[in-house]
């Protein structure tokens, strides 16, 4: 069983004591970790350090940031944000790095989260990995079930009228928690799934297509660039045989 405090351990810190194997970075405001139960090929979490003038109760949760002064909870997300899109870009390097492509990277927090303090998971979109074991973990991160709440998404509630917010603000664990139990449906093609082990096969499927796909148009992309290039190569041998021939 995960050590259910161990974030908020890690966000107490200073920085500089913890190990490699944990801590990718971090800013002044922030950490980002290595999810130790990975539930895709790549996926990390960040989290605020706990700085005056907020306490480590604000900083629990999301439901507990959003309760104190919008404002100030916009803010900290806008951060976490700004350092998603860093991990993200990260993540990119990575992915063609070691696979030749990149596909989608997901930033978002849970609706009823299982640890203790507030965190983001950046995470690739394919949802391989030996450590994703059953429904509940998958149903969690299913981009459209709703448990996996998108940053952009929870951003958008700040901006909405104020009763929306309030709503939303809420995070009711009834809300959230039936999803959990909802069928293992394929987030790419919406096929219903039977079991774990038939889901996590066919997402190695999905994933291989959009390799196949992405490297096929990388492929393409390449051949039409040089085409351009050998034709351009003609026109000019031509504009340039022109005033030769003429003299
Ligand atoms: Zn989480
Ligand atoms: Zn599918």
């Amino acid at each position: 069983m995960a050590n259910l405090t161990i974030l908020r351990t890690y966000a107490l810190k200073n920085p500089e004591t913890l190990p490699s194997s944990i801590l990718f970075s971090h800013t002044a405001k922030s950490l980002t970790i290595y999810d130790a139960y990975p539930k895709s090929m790549f996926h990390f979490l960040i989290l605020p350090r706990v700085q005056e003038p907020l306490t480590t109760t604000e900083l629990g949760s999301l439901r507990s940031l959003l309760k104190i002064n919008k404002e100030r909870a916009k803010e900290v997300i806008t951060g976490l944000h700004e350092d998603a899109k860093a991990a993200k870009k990260e993540i990119e390097e990575e992915m063609l790095r070691r696979y030749g492509f990149k596909w989608d990277v997901w930033t978002g927090f849970h609706g009823a989260p299982s640890m203790e303090h507030l965190h983001v998971h950046v995470l690739s979109a394919d949802l391989c990995s030996e450590k994703m074991k059953n429904k509940k973990h998958y149903n969690s991160f299913h981009p459209s079930l709703g448990f996996f709440l998108h940053i952009d998404e929870v951003l958008s509630w700040f901006d909405a009228e104020p009763s929306f917010y309030a709503a939303k603000a809420q995070l009711k664990p009834s809300t959230y928690e039936p999803i959990l139990k909802e069928d293992l449906s394929c987030f790419h093609c919406n096929s219903v799934m039977k079991n774990m082990p038939t889901l996590k096969a066919h997402l190695h499927e999905e994933w291989n297509k959009i390799e196949k796909k992405s490297k096929a148009a990388h492929h393409k992309k390449r051949k039409l660039e040089s085409d351009t290039i050998d034709a351009s190569d003609v026109q000019i041998g031509q504009k340039k045989s022109k005033p030769d021939s003429s003299e």
